[in-house]
Parts: C-alpha cells; sequence; structure tokens
C-alpha cells in the first residue's frame, strides 16, 4: 500500500468538503491578554484573539507566573516520573487538597488533562464495575464517549439535558446493576447549562452513580469558582465531578473530585493515571495559585458575566445571529464549513481578529459557527471593533441577519 497516498486523499477529503484544519500560528504575550502575535510566512502582525478558553486571562496572571517561576526555580522542570514512581510533588498533594476543598469533597486525583481525567475514570468505572451500564447524555465530550467506549461496558445514550429520558432508560434497566449517569454542565459548543439537580433526582431514584464533568465551569461559577454544581448548590449530589485546570484556571491538567475511596480507586486501577508521568510541578504551582485567587476574588467572574451581556447586545444592534444561552459562550452560527472560514479569515486578514471556525466533527454538519469567548480583559472598544467588524462581513458576503 502506498501509505502517504492513502494519507493525502484522506486529508484531500477533508480540504473539499471544507473541514481541513488551519491552526493560526500565535504568540501570546504575558501581560497583554487577549492581544497575541500572528506570525505568518515571514510576516508578523498584532491581532486580538477572540476564542481562547483561557477564560479569564489566568494564564497571565502575575500571581500564577510568580508561583510557576518559583516552583521551577526551586523543583525544576519535570516530575521524575509517574506518581507511582518518584513523580508525587509536594505540589501535587497541595493542589489535590485544594481542589478537594473547592468542592467541598474527602478527596480528589490529578490528571494530565481533563481528556484523560474524563478518559480514564471513565473506562475504569465502566469496566471494574461488574455489569456497569453507563447512561451517556447524547451531547456529551469526546473524552467522555471514549472513555465509556474503552470501558467496553454496556452504554445507553439519553437526550441531551433530558430528565424524563435519564428516567425512561433507567426504568427499563435490571435494579440490581449498577449504573453510572455521566453529563457535563456547561456543554461548550452551545452554551447551554444541565438541570443537574433533576438528573441527580433521577439517577438517585435508581440507585444510579453521577458523573459531572464542569470542565467549562470551574473557575467561572460558583462563589468561590467550584462551577455550576456550586452555584446551584448541589456539589454534593454527585459521585464524581471532574475538571480542568487548562481553561478558566489558565494551566493544564484534569482531575476528579469526590470520595476518598472513589479517588482511592481510581489512582489503583485507572492505567491512564499509573503509567503516565505526573505534572510538572511547576504546572501544578500554577494551578494551585490559580485556583487560591479565584476562591477568594469574584471580580474576575462579575467583569466576565458583564462583557458577555455587553457582547451579546452589540450582536443583537448589528443582527449578527448568536445562540441564546445562559453561559459565556457565545456561538454565532454560520451553518456552512467554507464560508465559516472564509468569515475568519477576513476577521483575520482585514480586523486583525482572531477566531477559530468550528466545523464538523467538533460540531454536526449544518451547524458551522464561530465560536466567541470573551474575557474580562476584552475592553468595551474590543467588543465594539469585533461586532463593527462582523456587521461589515454579514453585509459584504450577504448573509442570513438576525430578526
Ligand atoms: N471535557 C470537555 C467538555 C471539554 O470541552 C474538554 C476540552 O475542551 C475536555 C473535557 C478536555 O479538557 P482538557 O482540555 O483539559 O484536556
Amino acid at each position: 500500500m502506498n501509505y502517504d497516498a492513502f494519507f493525502r486523499t484522506q486529508l484531500n477529503g477533508l480540504r473539499q468538503g471544507g473541514n481541513y484544519r488551519v491552526f493560526a500560528d500565535l504568540q501570546r504575550h504575558a501581560g497583554s491578554f487577549p492581544r497575541a502575535t500572528y506570525h505568518h510566512g515571514r510576516a508578523q502582525a498584532p491581532v486580538t484573539v477572540w476564542c481562547s478558553n483561557d477564560y479569564l486571562g489566568m494564564g497571565q496572571h502575575p500571581a500564577v507566573i510568580e508561583a510557576m517561576h518559583q516552583a521551577l526555580d526551586s523543583c525544576g522542570a519535570g516530575a521524575g516520573g509517574t506518581r507511582n514512581i518518584a513523580g508525587t510533588n509536594h505540589y501535587h498533594v497541595l493542589l489535590e487538597q485544594e481542589l478537594a476543598d473547592l468542592h467541598g469533597t474527602e478527596a480528589a486525583l490529578l490528571f494530565n488533562s481533563g481528556y484523560m481525567a474524563n478518559w480514564a475514570t471513565l473506562s475504569t468505572l465502566a469496566a471494574k464495575l461488574p455489569g456497569c451500564v453507563v447512561l451517556s447524555d447524547e451531547a456529551n465530550h469526546a473524552s467522555m464517549i471514549e472513555g465509556i467506549r474503552h470501558g467496553r461496558g454496556e452504554k445507553r445514550i439519553f437526550r441531551h439535558n433530558d430528565p424524563a429520558d435519564l428516567e425512561r432508560h433507567l426504568a427499563a434497566l435490571d435494579p440490581d446493576r449498577p449504573k453510572l449517569v455521566a453529563f457535563e454542565s456547561v456543554y461548550s459548543m452551545d452554551g447551554d447549562i444541565a438541570p443537574i439537580k433533576a438528573l441527580c433526582d433521577v439517577a438517585d431514584a435508581y440507585g444510579a452513580m453521577t458523573y459531572l464533568d464542569e470542565v467549562h465551569a470551574v473557575g467561572l461559577y460558583g462563589r468561590h469558582g467550584g462551577g455550576i454544581s456550586e452555584r446551584d448548590g448541589v456539589a454534593r449530589r454527585l459521585t464524581v465531578i471532574e475538571g480542568t485546570l487548562a481553561k478558566a484556571f489558565g494551566v493544564v491538567g484534569g482531575y476528579i473530585a469526590g470520595s476518598a475511596v472513589m479517588c482511592d480507586f481510581v489512582r489503583s486501577f485507572a492505567s491512564g493515571f499509573i503509567f503516565t508521568t505526573a505534572l510538572p510541578p511547576a504546572v501544578a504551582a500554577g494551578a494551585l495559585a490559580s485556583i487560591r485567587h479565584l476562591k477568594a476574588s469574584s471580580v474576575e467572574r462579575a467583569l466576565h458575566q458583564h462583557r458577555v451581556a455587553l457582547l451579546r447586545r452589540r450582536l443583537d444592534l448589528a443582527g449578527v445571529p448568536h445562540l441564546d444561552n445562559p453561559s459565556h459562550i457565545v456561538p454565532v452560527m454560520v451553518g456552512d464549513p467554507v464560508l465559516c472560514k472564509q468569515i475568519s479569515d477576513r476577521l483575520l486578514e482585514q480586523f486583525a481578529i482572531y477566531v477559530q471556525p468550528i466545523n464538523h466533527p467538533t460540531v454536526p454538519r449544518g451547524t458551522e459557527r464561530l465560536r466567541i469567548t470573551p474575557s474580562p480583559l476584552h475592553s468595551e472598544a474590543d467588543i465594539d471593533h469585533l461586532a463593527g467588524a462582523l456587521a461589515i462581513i454579514w453585509s459584504e458576503l450577504n448573509l442570513r441577519h438576525a430578526a
């Protein structure tokens, strides 16, 4: 077989469908979030980034950077091994204690990313609990789907955010079988929010465990940044809360929080925890500083919500269609992959604005969009510039305006 020819044909298929991904070569500038330098061949240009998941700019916060410098200078670069083999560092221990405190749980367990936390935990629970059935929200993230698939148990998909449909599935199952209900709090593409309490009520009634992905909510919601489960006062209802250190906390890494015995079980049986080198101590120190800051300060959260509301109002005035949702994610709907890329290219080239097009398979075909994530550090002038740029592009390309 000509392997390269095969790869080329597959990639050409993506190009023809408008789904080939091009990553902009960007250099972030500590201290001037959300500005970056766009490297284009030999040319360079300053741009404003409007699609970062560093939702609060914490990746460049002085307290985070200082903590990382200190840990780097005192501990060096790497962790030195897996957690089992010389890789557990005092910063890991402190960070797990901080995460447990954030969610009001007995314990927490670190992973190298949110993806790994989902993949390793869901696969381990599904595989190890005899006869376990996983009930998965139909809009769950790829990392959850892959984890559940790797667990090789029975899986049932319930309708998105629908407790009645979850109940229909649970009622049909043998009451004695172990069950795990897996869902997210903030869904990252549509920005809608799960009815956590109602889903927990149904799960409890049928003796099922609950697994909540709070990746797009930790740091952003709740009085201490504990996510939607903190905001809604339901954190104690969940068996597992999973989160990331990479988005609102601005660094990298993932975790689960829950009972001490559950975390110990996953620590002891999950291959994706056991057999990989631990996070560098400086990364753990940065995440620790970020969580501590956002636990004590709500300034960033309040300003974040203000900026999101302001952008929505400006888009409404400009007639640019966006999904109405109760979160911080502003999806501007386009519905065509080629057009979506074209708008993104124009924003970059004509207006020095970077917003990545979101195409299949990240979203279903026909729902292609620009996913805009305002931060507390985008100024009102930035918001006016973005809304103005989109209004011009919408007219130039003769796109459908919002009613
Ligand atoms: N869960 C959800 C819902 C996500 O959207 C993502 C990533 O975007 C992840 C998990 C993975 O988190 P991480 O980026 O920390 O690997």
